[in-house]
């Protein structure tokens, strides 16, 4: 099985996160699974929105997995693979994969490397990648994910978000994104009409506004915990359907 990845970009605070775990727990329960959860934001912050503990991170073991001594029998690649299975932390029906920081002196490219190089190790397993980035453009510049099959761009109905959403958009396509198709979720929508201008992608979801994930925030619930019924939830899952869509014409 070749996953489909999606990509989640956008400013900082518009609903990355958010958005990229109620679209996991649709996937999920829709059965969609398994699906592939990367938290590459360095402020990790995935699996607090998905409820559950913490993990290792992918920066701390690459430093250690590479200075340390190795089992003897044991060649340093099945090392890092039997490494990279203990960081992966699996729970139903899907596994959170923690990019971190990567510590010490090493460069921070060389862990997105031995990222791609251990997910193409664990590729066949899954049927969905969800990747929750880092605020901006970095991640894109630096090529920190590749070549995802779907970016989202989630951005606030107000006019930086969209601006940057639109700086994303255009920044994507000159950087060999050109044939990735590329969608825009408005997030927090409430009654106005969003200021659209050129270069946006076409809008793929409209999620409001909605208190319950004020709720869950304030009393440091998980996001993806709210409600079936939670306006959020239910577009998430229109949400999660368009992607499904999208996956089943790609293949
Ligand atoms: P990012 O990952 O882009 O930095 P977050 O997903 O952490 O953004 O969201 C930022 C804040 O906005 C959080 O406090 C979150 O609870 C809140 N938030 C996000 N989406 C919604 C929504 N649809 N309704 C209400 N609050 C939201
Ligand atoms: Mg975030």
């Amino acid at each position: 099985m070749n996953p489909f990845s999606v990509a989640v970009s956008g400013k900082g605070g518009t609903g990355k996160t958010t958005v990229s775990a109620l679209l996991i727990r649709s996937l999920v329960e829709s059965g969609q699974t398994p699906v592939l959860a990367v938290d590459a934001d360095p402020n990790a912050n995935l699996h607090e929105a998905l409820g559950v503990p913490p993990g290792e991170t992918l920066g701390s073991m690459r430093e250690e997995a590479f200075t340390r001594d190795i089992p003897p029998g044991m060649s340093r690649t099945q090392y890092i693979k039997l490494r990279f299975r203990q960081v992966l932390k699996e729970h139903e029906g899907y596994d959170i994969l923690t990019m971190g920081r990567p510590e010490g002196s090493g460069c921070y490219c060389f862990a997105n490397d031995l990222l791609h190089t251990c997910i193409r190790l664990l590729e066949t397993d899954y049927r969905f990648i969800v990747i929750d980035n880092e605020a901006g453009m970095e991640h894109i510049s630096r090529g920190t994910i590749g070549i995802p099959d779907l970016l989202l761009i989630v951005t606030t109905p107000g006019v930086r978000g969209i601006r940057t959403a639109a700086r994303i958009h255009e920044l994507s396509k000159s950087l060999g994104m050109q044939s990735v198709p590329s969608g825009l979720v408005f997030n927090r929508f409430k009654e106005e009409t969003p200021e659209m201008m050129p270069g946006l992608p076409d809008p793929l979801a409209w999620i409001p506004e909605d208190p319950s994930i004020e709720a869950a925030d304030l009393k440091g619930r998980p996001i993806a915990g709210i409600a079936h019924s939670s306006p959020a939830m239910v577009e998430a899952r229109v949400l999660s359907k368009k992607i499904v869509s999208l996956a089943v014409k790609r293949i």
